[in-house]
C-alpha cells in the first residue's frame, strides 16, 4: 500500500494548486471548503453564480433540512445563497476562466491563518491584462460573517471597470431542484439583503452584503446600479494602481433568530472593516492550532494529513457550535458538500467525537446534545415498531426520525432498495458508546448527570427488547439479534452481528453499571420513574446481557462477523466479484475489528492477530471509515508496518485527489479516524478506566510526534522521539496529572513537565 491518488497540492501548512483541469474543480471546491460549523461554503470559483457540471459551489447552514420535492424525497441540508459571487469587467470582457487568456492562476489555502487566497493574472479578449487577487474566509470568530477581499491591478489600461457582487439567492445543488423561495430582497443605504425560505419546512436563511472600492486605502466613489442578484459597481482605475474590493458578508437563520434579514443587515452594517475582521479571524485560528496542532518530523506526508484532519474537523464543528448553541451535529460530509444529504451517522460518535472530546470538550458535549435533544423522537422510533427505549436512525437529519432513503440510484434509471434505514441498528450503541468516551476523557460528571448516563440507559433499553431469547438445542437460552446491516454493509441481512451484539451487550452492562452507581441520586429516581423503568424490567436487561449471542467459532478461535459467516464462500485467492456479496466473505470495512478496538477486554495479542489475519485479507476497504480503524487495529495486533500502510491509505482520503472521490465532499468520518490513528495509533494515548495511559510507537522513519489534548480538565502536551518521551501538563490545570508511559507511572504537575527516556 501507498499513498493513494494525487498529493501535489499538499503542503505542510495546507493546499496550493495551480491546477486549472476542470476536471478537478469539484474536487478542489471540496478540499478549499471554509466553514465554521455553522456554515460551511465550498471553495468555489468567485465568478460562478450556480452548478453548471464542472463547478457546483454550495453554502450550507448547519441543521438547516429540508425535503425538495417529489423528485427527491430524501431530506437534506438547504442551498444557501452562493455568497461567493464576485465579477470582474475590464471594461470589455467579464474574467472568466474560459475567456481569454489565464496568465497565472494560484490558489492557496493557509491552515493556520484560515484564508483562501487566489491569485490570478488574466489577458481578456481585447488584450486587457489584470493581475486579480482575492482573498476570503468564512469567520471562526464571528459565525454569521464571510468576507472576501479581491485587489486589482490593471497592468496595461486605464479607464472604467466594473465589479458586481451579488447574493446568488437561485442556487441550488446540481440536480438544480429548486429548494427555496425568495422571501425578501432589499437595497438599502449600500446593504444587498436577501431571504429565501425553504419550500417544506419554511426555514429562512438570510444573507446581508456590504461592497466597498478602496484606492490607497480611501474609500472610492462608485456608481452603482441593482442587478438581478445584487450590485454593480462602475469606477475608473489607472494603470499600474491597486483598488481593492471588501465584501463582507452576514448569514442568519430562522431557527436560531427571530427576524434573520434584519439581524443578517444589522451585523452586516456595523462589521469593521476586512482587515480587522481577517486579524479577528487569524486570531481565533491561531487559538485553536495552539491546542490541537500535530507536529510530525521525518514524515511530510503525514505532517499534512495531519493538518488537513485538525483543520477541516474544526471547520465542521467548532466554538460557533457552543457560542451560537447550535442543534446539530457534523454530517458524513460535514459543512463541504451534498454527499448523504448532510445526513448525520454513527461516523461521528465512532470516528470524530474522540477529536472533540478530547481537544475541545464543550464541542464535543453539543454534539452528543444533538442526540440527547432527539431522544424523544428515538422513543417514537422505538415505540413505532413496538418497543421501548431510545432507537437512533441510521441516517439522521433534523429531527431525528429516520431519513435513510429508501431507494438509490443503480444506473441506467434502475432504483435498488436500500435497507440501511430499517437495519443497520448498531448506530445506537454506538451513540451510546460515543457518549461513554467523551465522559471518560473528560471525567465530566455534570455531562454524565444530564446527558450521557440517559443516552446510555435508553439506548440500552431498546437493546433489551430488541434482542429476542431463544431456547438452545441442547437445554438453556440465549438473546439474538436478527436482520440486521452490520458495518460491513455488503450483508444486507444478518443474524447476530458480533459488531452488533457486542456493542449492545456493551450497552446494556454500562447502563446496569452506571445506574448501580447513580441508582441513589433523585434525578436517576425521577429519570426511572418517567420512564418507568422497572426493578423486573431491569432483570430482563442483565439477563439480555449475560445471555446475549456473540458468534464464536472455538475451531477457528474467532468472532464470527456474523452467524454462518464462514460458511460463506471464501474469496481468498480468488478474483473478487462483488456480485451476491452477501453470500461471500468480502468485507466492506472495519468490522470485526473495529469491535475489537473498541472493546479491547474481548480478546488478548495473540487473538488480535488471528483476527487481523483472517478479517483484513478478505476486506476490501470500501469506506473510506476503513482505514483509520485499520492503523489503530494493525498497532493492536503487532503488526507495525502495516499499521504505516494504512496510515498512508488514510491520509490520501482526501487530502489526495483520486478521481471524483471527493468531489460530492470530505469524509468526515475518515477525517476523525486519521486524527485517532496518529493520537491512539501512533502516539499509544489511551483512556482507560485507571486513567491515561501512553504507549507511543512511532513508524520507523519518523523522528519526533507532537500533540496535545485535554484530559479531566487539563491540557497536556507531548513531545516524542526516539529517545523518550516529555509530557508537560499546562499551569491550568486543577491538580497533577498521572500518565502510564510504557507501564511506568509518571505524575506531572501543573505548569511542569516530565521526561521520561526509553522505549518499548
Ligand atoms: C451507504 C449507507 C447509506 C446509503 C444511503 C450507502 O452508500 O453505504 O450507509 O445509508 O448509502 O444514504
Ligand atoms: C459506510 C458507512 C458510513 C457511511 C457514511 C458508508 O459507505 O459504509 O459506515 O456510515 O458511508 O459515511
Amino acid at each position: 500500500m501507498a499513498i493513494e491518488g494525487d498529493i501535489r497540492h499538499l503542503r505542510p501548512w495546507g493546499i496550493q494548486t495551480d491546477s486549472l483541469d476542470p476536471d478537478a474543480f469539484k474536487y478542489f471546491e471540496t478540499v478549499l471548503v471554509q466553514g465554521n460549523g455553522y456554515l460551511g461554503t465550498r471553495g468555489s470559483f468567485e465568478e460562478i453564480a450556480a452548478a453548471d457540471g464542472k463547478n457546483a459551489p454550495l453554502t450550507l447552514v448547519a441543521g438547516i433540512f429540508d425535503t425538495p420535492n417529489e423528485e427527491h424525497l430524501v431530506t437534506r441540508l438547504a442551498p444557501a445563497p452562493n455568497w461567493l459571487l464576485l465579477r470582474f469587467f475590464d471594461g470589455t470582457d467579464w474574467f472568466s476562466l474560459a475567456d481569454g487568456e489565464v496568465l497565472e492562476h494560484r490558489r492557496t489555502l493557509t491552515y493556520r491563518s484560515g484564508i483562501l487566497k487566489r491569485e490570478i493574472r488574466w489577458r481578456s479578449e481585447s488584450g486587457r491584462i489584470t493581475r486579480l487577487v482575492s482573498r476570503r474566509f468564512v469567520s471562526m470568530a464571528r459565525p454569521h460573517v464571510g468576507a472576501i477581499s479581491l485587489a486589482v491591478v490593471p497592468e496595461n489600461y486605464s479607464g472604467a471597470v466594473k465589479i458586481r457582487s451579488e447574493l446568488n439567492y437561485e442556487a441550488c445543488y446540481e440536480d438544480g431542484i429548486p429548494q427555496t423561495d425568495l422571501v425578501y430582497k432589499a437595497l438599502a443605504d449600500g446593504v444587498f439583503s436577501v431571504a429565501v425560505r425553504t419550500k417544506e419546512e419554511g426555514h429562512t436563511i438570510a444573507e446581508a452584503a456590504r461592497t466597498h472600492v478602496f484606492h490607497r486605502g480611501r474609500l472610492l466613489a462608485t456608481t452603482r446600479k441593482e442587478t438581478r442578484w445584487g450590485e454593480e459597481m462602475e469606477f475608473s482605475v489607472t494603470r499600474g494602481r491597486r483598488y481593492t474590493v471588501e465584501k463582507l458578508v452576514s448569514v442568519y437563520d430562522s431557527m436560531r433568530r427571530q427576524d434573520p434579514p434584519a439581524e443578517a443587515a444589522a451585523e452586516v452594517r456595523s462589521l469593521p472593516g476586512f482587515s480587522a475582521l481577517e486579524r479577528q479571524h487569524n486570531l481565533a485560528w491561531s487559538e485553536y492550532w495552539e491546542d490541537a496542532d500535530i507536529r510530525i518530523e521525518g514524515d511530510a506526508f503525514a505532517q499534512s494529513a495531519a493538518r488537513f484532519f485538525v483543520f477541516e474537523l474544526l471547520q465542521a464543528a467548532s466554538k460557533a457550535n457552543v457560542d451560537l448553541n447550535l442543534d446539530a451535529s457534523v454530517a458524513a460530509k460535514c459543512l463541504s458538500g451534498p454527499g448523504y444529504n448532510g445526513h448525520v451517522f454513527w461516523d461521528t460518535e465512532l470516528y470524530m467525537l474522540p477529536f472533540f472530546s478530547m481537544e475541545f470538550p464543550e464541542v464535543g458535549e453539543k454534539l452528543l446534545g444533538y442526540r440527547f435533544n432527539r431522544l424523544p423522537q428515538a422513543r417514537i422510533n422505538a415505540e413505532n415498531e413496538g418497543r421501548k427505549g431510545a432507537k437512533f436512525p441510521w441516517e439522521s437529519a433534523g429531527t431525528g426520525i429516520e431519513t435513510t432513503p429508501k431507494w438509490l440510484p443503480a444506473g441506467e434509471g434502475k432504483m435498488i432498495r436500500c435497507w440501511t434505514g430499517d437495519r443497520e441498528i448498531h448506530v445506537i450503541a454506538d451513540v451510546a458508546f460515543g457518549a461513554w468516551r467523551h465522559y471518560s476523557a473528560t471525567g465530566d460528571e455534570k455531562f454524565l448527570k444530564n446527558m450521557g448516563f440517559q443516552l446510555i440507559l435508553e439506548t440500552a433499553r431498546y437493546w433489551a427488547y430488541r434482542a429476542e431469547r431463544e431456547n438452545l438445542a441442547g437445554g438453556g437460552y440465549q438473546y439474538v439479534i436478527n436482520e440486521v446491516i452490520p458495518p460491513n454493509e455488503y450483508h444486507e441481512c444478518v443474524n447476530n452481528s458480533f459488531f452488533t451484539n457486542a456493542l449492545a451487550r456493551w450497552n446494556i452492562l454500562k447502563a446496569l453499571d452506571l445506574l448501580k452507581q447513580m441508582r441513589r441520586l433523585e434525578s436517576t429516581q425521577k429519570l426511572l420513574a418517567e420512564l418507568g423503568i422497572t426493578d423486573d424490567e431491569l432483570m430482563r436487561w442483565q439477563d439480555a446481557a449475560e445471555h446475549m449471542k456473540i458468534p464464536y467459532d472455538e475451531r477457528m478461535a474467532l468472532y464470527a462477523e456474523c452467524d454462518g459467516f464462514f460458511d460463506l464462500e471464501d474469496v481468498v485467492g480468488k478474483e473478487w466479484d462483488h456480485t451476491n456479496c452477501g453470500q461471500k466473505q468480502i468485507i466492506k470495512q472495519a468490522d470485526v475489528v473495529t469491535a475489537l478496538y473498541l472493546l479491547p477486554e474481548m480478546a488478548d495479542a495473540e487473538s488480535f492477530r488471528n483476527h487481523y489475519d483472517y478479517y483484513v485479507p478478505r476486506t476490501d476497504h470500501g469506506s473510506s471509515l476503513s482505514a483509520g480503524v485499520h492503523v489503530l487495529f494493525s498497532r493492536m495486533a503487532g503488526y507495525r508496518d502495516e499499521a504505516y500502510d494504512f496510515f498512508q491509505k488514510a491520509g490520501s482520503i482526501d487530502a489526495a485527489r483520486r478521481g471524483h472521490a471527493s468531489d460530492d465532499g470530505l469524509h468526515a468520518a475518515s477525517l476523525g479516524g486519521g486524527w485517532q490513528s496518529l493520537v491512539f495509533g501512533f502516539g499509544g494515548l489511551a483512556v482507560n478506566e485507571t486513567g491515561l495511559s501512553l504507549d507511543p510507537d512511532l513508524p520507523d522513519h519518523w523522528k519526533r510526534l507532537r500533540f496535545s489534548v485535554q484530559f479531566r480538565g487539563s491540557r497536556l502536551r507531548f513531545d516524542i522521539t526516539r529517545s523518550g518521551v516529555e509530557i508537560s501538563v499546562d499551569s491550568s490545570a486543577a491538580a497533577p496529572v498521572q500518565v502510564c508511559v510504557w507501564g511506568r507511572k509518571v505524575v506531572v504537575s501543573p505548569g511542569t513537565s516530565e521526561l521520561v527516556v526509553g522505549g518499548r
